[in-house]
């Protein structure tokens, strides 16, 4: 029988010094069986307003969602972010979107029509990617892998991205470990230990990131390899720690008004 991987241990506290880059679902997030199904936890958008200050701004999520689901879910917050792992950017209000290749409609209609054959299977339309979604539907999984497959060689310049009961079509040049590279490059996070907390294999890119300039990586879960040191076991874990980090800013806060 093979040993058990040691878990890794937990993340010290939030520090002040910290860039902090958060992955949505899986992280922050608690999964649905679709993503429209999300739930946000009451106050998870206070906590993330109260760090995203308590950082001078140098918090942001890096997510596979568009930039627009993100304010949607997060609403009224705007935080910095980079959505689709990577091609859609936004750091201080600029906004950098890539083009959608030609023949995705046609691939996103055939993926559609083959998701309706196994009832809670879900091709996504988003954007310049296609995601196909099959967490509601297990059965889906060798179909949709290999209706992915086939599909690539409609889209060059595109690869697959696997994620956790989903696959992803994508083009190429663009993952979360770049997004956090650009948006280290300038401040507010310019400078600072940058922390990158995410669950799944797109996430190691971003592990690898922050550990090439002196941060390092958050695992949500066990999985195993990973280029993260520390871990936390699921979001509810994730959330426990952010509202730490926003119990002990209060506390300075108040020691601050109040010497
Ligand atoms: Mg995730």
């Amino acid at each position: 029988m093979a040993a058990e991987t040691p878990p890794l241990p937990q993340p010290p506290c939030v520090a002040p010094d910290w860039a902090l880059f958060l992955d949505v679902d899986g992280t922050l997030l608690d999964f649905a069986a679709a993503p429209a199904d999300v739930h946000v936890e009451p106050g998870l958008v206070d906590a993330l307003a109260v760090l995203h200050r308590r950082l001078d701004g140098a918090l942001a999520l890096i997510s596979g969602r568009t930039l627009a689901q993100l304010d949607r879910l997060f609403s009224p917050l705007k935080l910095p972010a980079v959505g689709l792992h990577g091609l859609e950017q936004r750091d201080n209000g600029h906004l950098d979107l890539h083009r959608r290749a030609p023949a995705l409609d046609a691939v996103l209609a055939a993926a559609q029509a083959l998701a309706a054959k196994y009832p809670g299977a879900l091709a996504e339309d988003k954007g310049t990617t296609i995601a196909l979604h099959w967490r509601g539907a297990p059965a889906a999984e060798e179909p949709l892998h290999e209706f992915a497959t086939s599909a690539l060689i409609d889209l060059p310049g595109y690869h697959l991205q696997p994620g956790n009961s989903v696959i992803e079509l994508r083009p190429d040049g663009a993952h979360k470990g770049a997004a956090v590279l650009s948006l280290l490059a300038h401040p507010p996070f310019q400078g600072r230990r940058p922390v990158f907390v995410g669950d799944d294999l797109t996430d190691e890119h971003g592990f690898a990131a922050v550990a090439s300039h002196g941060g390092f990586g958050v695992l949500v879960g066990r999985r195993q390899p990973s280029a993260a040191r520390y871990a936390l076991h699921d979001p509810e874990a994730v959330r426990a720690w952010l509202d730490d980090a926003v119990a002990i800013a209060g506390d300075e806060q108040r020691r601050r008004d109040d010497p």
